[in-house]
């Protein structure tokens, strides 16, 4: 299984946590059955054949179903540490020679399986650990009290400040991850943004197309905008005044369209305006809406010949239909063209262009 995710590779890392849990229990359990003592038989003892059942059973789930998300391994460590001091306790009855090391070895075998496999859940070590702890101190009545402080206290301590440091590096990869997604999203956010004027450039249109398109139906229209004799201002006021005037007639076209109506910076001193859920004659009024807003700027264009003394912009308006973007682009510049050469500061939509039967041979303006 190929991890895609942090949240992946932490499900799998927990995975692999109880699944080497269950084996190590079930190898010890199956050991704890074997006749310590020479002349001893196996004994099949109830607490050591649940052990193995139970991770049995449960290994073959987790082998079957890897995608599974239960958070089991505290859950286990509970009943496993309870059978492993029902586990202790029956046996301890059953040696004959009885000086402490069976309970030794039983409790140093539950560490070894707990600071193995749980290195990183503090919670459900404890679990593990507390009831044959609690079992092998009973049962030893105070006759080695610092051999089983000292086999308790050291895994236990040192098992704790493990889990802490494991717990500080795995907040700071966190942390470091969480700041690489935000950046890696910044990042992609501006690659979709024009810096002169903060709109949409090709790319984010294509994003935000792609959305559109999947998940609106509806009728929506493409708007595709030009400056009139913007040459000319560029070559008269200078290119530096040239952006400026680009910058302000931007605000002035994303001022007069509703926020869900996408705006785009599509080429020098062109826009597109993806007017989504409206009908004609609405399409027709926000287009209006922008070119009046942009002559109410009121930027000064001595140069804007025949048509104003200020900046101007033209519009060709088309709809798009069943989902054909191009052919709607295609349609929307043919009614800008002629828009242009009906003296500009005009807007026309490829409808009223239809009924007139003036649609001009295509000439690509963009
Ligand atoms: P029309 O009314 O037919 O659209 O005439 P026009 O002069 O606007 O058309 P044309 O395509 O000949 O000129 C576009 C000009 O836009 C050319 C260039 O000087 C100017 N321009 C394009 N991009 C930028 C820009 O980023 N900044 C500035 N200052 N000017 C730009
Ligand atoms: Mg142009
Ligand atoms: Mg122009």
């Amino acid at each position: 299984m190929k991890l895609q995710t942090y949240e992946e590779l932490l499900h799998s890392k927990y995975r692999l946590s109880l699944m080497l849990y269950l084996f190590l229990n079930m190898a010890t359990s199956l050991f704890f059955m074997l006749p310590i003592n020479k002349g001893e038989n196996i004994s099949f003892s109830l607490p050591a054949m649940l052990i193995v059942l139970l991770s049995l059973l449960q290994l073959a789930f987790w082998i079957l179903k890897p995608e599974k998300k239960w958070p089991l391994l505290s859950f286990t460590a509970f009943i496993m540490g309870g059978l492993w001091a029902w586990l202790i306790a029956h046996k301890s009855e059953l040696i004959f020679y009885f000086d402490g090391s069976f309970l030794l070895v039983s409790l140093m075998a539950v560490f070894f399986i707990g600071t193995i496999s749980l290195n990183e859940h503090l919670l459900a070590f404890c679990l593990h650990i507390a009831p044959p702890s609690l079992t092998v101190m009973l049962l030893d009545r105070g006759q080695h009290p610092l051999t089983l402080l000292f086999t308790i206290t050291l895994p236990l301590l040192g098992f704790t400040l493990q889990s802490l440091m494991q717990r500080r590096s795995d907040h700071f990869t966190r942390r470091l991850l969480f700041q690489l997604y935000e950046e890696k999203q910044t990042w992609s956010d501006l690659s979709m943004l024009d810096p002169l004027t903060g709109l949409y450039n090709r790319r984010g249109l294509k994003n935000r197309l792609e959305n559109l398109l999947e998940n609106q139906a509806g009728s929506h229209f493409v708007m595709l905008l030009d400056i009139d004799n913007f040459k000319s201002y560029n070559d008269n006021y200078g290119h530096a005044m040239g952006d400026q005037a680009l910058t302000r007639v931007s605000a002035a076209i994303r001022d007069a369209v509703r926020s869900r109506d996408i705006v785009t910076r599509y080429g020098g001193e062109e826009f597109l305006v993806l007017m989504t859920n409206v009908n004609a004659s609405i399409a027709m009024k926000l287009a209006e809406r922008i070119r009046q807003y942009v002559l109410d700027l009121e930027i000064p264009h001595q140069f804007n010949h025949r048509v104003s003394t200020h900046v101007t912009i033209s519009a060709g308006i088309a709809p798009i239909i069943e989902e054909d973007f191009e052919q709607a682009m295609a349609n929307a510049d043919r009614a800008l063209y002629v828009a242009k050469n009906r003296g500009r500061n005009t807007i026309l939509s490829w409808e009223e262009l239809c009924e007139t039967n003036l649609i001009p041979a295509p000439v690509d303006l963009i």
